[in-house]
């Protein structure tokens, strides 16, 4: 048997002839760039998220400099993020040309620790990244009181999270603005790399627009120097396509996460919590142990494949060695990151390969 981590394959053949008449659809058009496919689905995204704007950008990382731009941060300005998170939420802060600080993880939910944010604020501090890591939400009430005490604008990184819930809303208008990715792999994949941003804040929407097709709104009327990042027609299509079963999927996920539950009964795998305010659409299914390599070679002898998100927490990285973060700054993101493993997820998973996984964890022992 053979369980890889994440399986596209899978997804594709169950949708196979909507997807090839999506893209087809496009390539008959010719209208490559922008065109209907992009405005439907951009309609479609900011509703399935509750929000009434939603702007097409060509990535993730793209979606988060383009909020933290229009929201007025640059030069000089301190954004606060969680120190273990993809390193692109950090770099999106530097592409802003703004610095990022790190704030450690909470050791239960994995996201911001919102007990250590007011220890990292200072008078340079313009804005909070709160990511949604491995599809929980981060907790908004408190993050956005902290917020509006500072003055801070607040993002989110949803880019794991497409659907979850945070105390019944879908993320997406939890904060100023989300911003999600549609990279293949995630819950919502593009086959190529996409983004998105949204917001029920019509002139940032606007502004993000704008600066995400060359500071303009008509062909060549441009009004400031911005960038291209636009959202591809072709990837548009396959997205409004994947849309139609996103819920359905985020919903088999969670049936999956809770099998696992049920069946890991080995007493030195602690196992991911579900926070009474969230619905987790487990983008990732992460557990902890503390022989992490062992247990990864066992599984992968036996055809099952895992991951590590992520295995250097990101002030550790050679990137950040100029900030000369001591040992021991982010206690738990430095902490877990030798122990957190990322088991198969993904919707078309069966029960069997969950068992399968879940009983060679078991049988692996301590
Ligand atoms: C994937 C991801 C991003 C970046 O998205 P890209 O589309 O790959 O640029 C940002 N933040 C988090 C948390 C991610 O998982």
């Amino acid at each position: 048997m053979n369980i890889p981590l994440v399986d596209l394959k899978a997804q594709y053949v169950s949708i196979r002839n909507e997807i090839d008449e999506a893209i087809r659809s496009v390539i008959d058009s010719t209208t490559f760039i922008g065109g209907e496919s992009v405005a439907q689905f951009e309609r479609q995204f900011a509703s399935f998220c509750g929000a009434q704007y939603c702007v097409g950008v060509a990535n993730g990382t793209d979606a988060l400099e383009l909020a933290l731009t229009a929201l007025g941060v640059g030069a000089g300005d301190e954004v606060l993020t969680a120190a273990n998170t993809f390193f692109a939420t950090a770099e999106a802060i530097a592409n802003a040309g703004a610095k990022v600080v790190f704030v450690d993880n909470d050791p239960q939910s994995y996201t911001i620790d919102v007990s250590k944010l007011r220890d990292r604020i200072t008078d340079r501090t313009k804005a909070i990244i709160a990511v949604h890591l491995y599809g929980q939400p981060a907790d908004m009430e408190p993050i956005n009181a902290i917020a509006e005490e500072f003055g801070l604008k607040v993002i989110e990184d949803a880019a794991q999270a497409h659907g979850a819930e945070y105390r019944e809303k879908r993320v997406g208008t939890l904060g100023d603005v989300a911003c999600f990715s549609f990279y293949p792999g995630k819950n919502l994949g593009a086959y190529g790399d996409a983004g998105a941003v949204v917001t029920n804040n019509e002139e940032l929407s606007r502004l993000i627009r704008m600066r995400a097709n060359h500071g303009r709104v008509q062909k060549y009327d441009h009004e400031f120097e911005g960038m291209n990042s636009r959202l591809d027609s072709l990837q548009a299509a396959v997205l409004q396509a994947k849309l139609k079963h996103l819920s359905s999927w985020n919903e088999a996920r969670r049936k999956h996460a809770a099998q696992y539950n049920k069946w890991l009964t080995n007493p030195n795998v602690v196992k991911p919590v579900e926070l009474e305010y969230a619905r987790h659409v487990y983008h990732l299914y992460v557990v902890r142990v503390k022989n992490r390599k062992e247990i990864h070679a066992f599984l992968k002898n036996r055809g099952i494949g895992t991951g590590i998100h992520y295995p250097i927490a990101l002030p550790r990285l050679k990137a950040y060695e100029d900030r000369s973060f001591r040992p021991g700054e982010f206690p738990v993101a430095e902490s877990f990151m030798n122990e957190i493993l990322s088991l198969p997820m993904y919707p078309e998973l069966t029960e069997d390969q969950i068992r399968l996984v879940a009983g060679s964890i078991n049988e692996f022992g301590d």
